[in-house]
């Protein structure tokens, strides 16, 4: 098979089955050899691995990703795709295309029929993804526990920075918090528009996940916490002491006494809050909470 990732071999492969980009697929295909690396050797692929890719296209991460892991299941939907990657992958006997939408797919499932019982060290999720559905996907993933040591994505500028950035700066928000209570984050690199065929109007970057085993923090009750991250980040100009007034059932009385056994000031702001101190306030908040409903 032709270099997938030249220009010329896209449009060639394009014109023979008139094949037709889709903007709502967010179809914008890697032709650049050095991202399609990145993506493959950030997300550190080797012999022992399973692979699970999401939106293949037209192959060419797959292909790379195939000649480094033992196996790779590639998923995607668009079947005006799956005759060309029939072609473009013929001559590798170690992937296995689904044509299926990702958001409906037990990826645990996939997991246990396809990667011959690999423990989750040997499980890595990757992808070039459609910008609309990065967040869905990746709170799928963590959210279901699936056993996989990471996920190294191609995802839009922005969400890349929102994901990844630290506590007390602009880009911290509830995103950030929430798949840093899973992971730890990576940025492998950004990469300019040229890459893509079409090309995107917005800067993407390819970001690691790296899923642990062990959580950073122990929570008593999960639901809590994301009440707790959600209603601060929901009104973030407001002090804690108003914004947490935003967790269904909360009163005044319990949102001052959490947060003074948190030790946190009542007049701090959600953005200026790491993990450890969301998940003692929300471990607060929960014990009143529960104290407060079972009366
Ligand atoms: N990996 C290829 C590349 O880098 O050239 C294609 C990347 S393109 C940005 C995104 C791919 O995801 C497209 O092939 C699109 O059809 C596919 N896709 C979009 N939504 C999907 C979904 N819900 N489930 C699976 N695949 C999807």
């Amino acid at each position: 098979m032709k270099k997938l990732y030249a220009p010329s071999t896209v449009k060639t492969i394009k014109d023979s089955h008139d094949f037709k980009f889709s903007k709502s697929l967010g179809q914008n295909f890697l032709v650049d050899k050095n991202i399609v690396d990145n993506i493959v050797d950030g997300a550190g692929i080797g012999p022992e691995d399973f692979v699970i890719e999401i939106g293949p296209g037209m192959g060419v991460i797959t292909r790379e990703a195939a000649l480094k892991a033992e196996k790779v299941v590639a998923v995607e939907i668009d079947k005006t795709l799956i005759p060309i990657l029939e072609e473009t992958l013929a001559d590798l006997d170690n992937v296995q295309v689904i044509n299926q939408d990702i958001l409906k797919t037990d990826v645990n499932e996939i997991i246990e029929k396809f990667s011959g019982g690999k423990t989750s060290k040997n499980v890595k999720i990757i992808g070039n993804l459609p910008y609309y559905i990065t967040t869905p996907i990746i709170m799928k993933i963590l959210e279901d526990g699936v056993p996989a040591d990471s996920i190294t994505i191609m995802m839009q500028k922005e969400v890349a920075e929102r994901i990844d950035a630290a506590p007390g700066t602009k880009d911290y928000g509830s995103l950030s918090v929430a798949v840093q209570y899973y992971c730890d984050t990576k940025i492998i690199t950004n990469v300019p528009k040229e890459a893509f065929m079409p090309q995107p109007k917005v800067g993407s970057t390819v970001l690691r996940l790296d899923i642990r085993q062990q959580r950073k923090v122990e929570l008593l009750d999960k639901d809590s916490f994301f009440q707790c991250v959600k209603a601060g980040f929901g009104q973030r100009r407001k002090t804690l002491s108003n914004s947490l007034m935003g967790v269904s059932g909360i009163t005044k009385e319990i949102v001052r006494e959490s947060l003074e056994a948190a030790g946190i000031d009542a007049g701090r702001r959600a953005e200026t809050l790491d993990l450890y101190e969301f998940a003692s306030l929300a471990n607060e908040v929960y014990l009143r909470l529960s104290k407060e409903r079972g009366k």
